[in-house]
């Protein structure tokens, strides 16, 4: 497999890539463009979640932990919850992906199982244009395209090249287990295309004035004269 470094640097180039040709043809602001560049190198490593090398595991649950939660904020300030009410949402976001969830994927998943596949480059995408709350779609949109870009050049990688840290590539043996659209474990291959649908179906239901995936938490009335003050 490509190195924890060698698909870095490769979603760190193509970020700067995808983020200078949104600021030319796209005219986003530099927030968006950085953001947008940042999820592609998130991107390029999201496919080794399912690594079972622990170092490099913990880097990227710390790394997606941290971020993740704050694409939530567009829908906190919109839920009207108090600032401090959003920070631990957000930091009990961190605590379940960096803590929860990287020992239930420590049990179930398989190096180079559906993680590495189509369909889970696809719900990637999907999980950043559901979770990046946002008017204009083009921008989920966009942002949903940086993520898929890394999660694609990953796989691309995977599948034809070990990249070393001295730089030079070089052919590798388990051709074709990571551009795939099915895995050998029915189970694994059922839950993931599950998963898909029910991402696209939600992106696809989504309204602008009526999202099914608002959260609404009613603000007790000790804490209503305070909400009044925007953060
Ligand atoms: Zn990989």
């Amino acid at each position: 497999m490509a190195n924890f470094y060698g698909h870095f640097t490769t979603g760190v180039v193509l970020g700067a890539a995808y983020g200078a040709a949104g600021a030319w043809y796209g005219h986003f602001d530099w927030g968006v463009v950085f953001l947008a560049g940042g999820l592609t190198a998130i991107g390029a490593l999201t496919p080794d979640l399912d690594s079972d090398n622990a170092v490099p595991l913990r880097e990227l649950f710390s790394l997606v932990g941290a971020i993740f939660p704050l694409f939530l904020i567009p829908r906190l300030r919109r839920s009207g919850l108090s600032l401090e009410q959003a920070l631990v949402i957000l930091f009990g976001g961190y605590l379940v992906i960096r803590y929860g969830l990287l020992a239930v994927f420590k049990k179930f998943t398989v190096h180079r199982g559906m993680f590495h596949s189509i369909p889970a480059l696809l719900i990637a995408g999907l999980a950043v244009y559901n979770i990046y709350h946002h008017d204009e779609w083009r921008l989920r949109a966009y942002m949903a395209g940086g993520m898929m870009l890394g999660f694609l050049s990953h796989l691309v990688l995977d599948e034809i090249f070990a990249v070393d840290l001295a730089g030079v590539p070089r052919l590798k043996r388990s051709f074709g287990t990571a551009l795939k659209f099915t895995s050998s474990s029915w189970l694994a291959t059922g839950v993931c295309y599950a998963l898909l649908l029910l991402l696209a179906g939600a992106a696809w239901t989504e309204k602008r004035d009526d999202d099914p995936f608002r959260i609404e938490i009613r603000p007790g009335r000790l804490t209503e004269g305070l909400l009044k003050k925007r953060w």
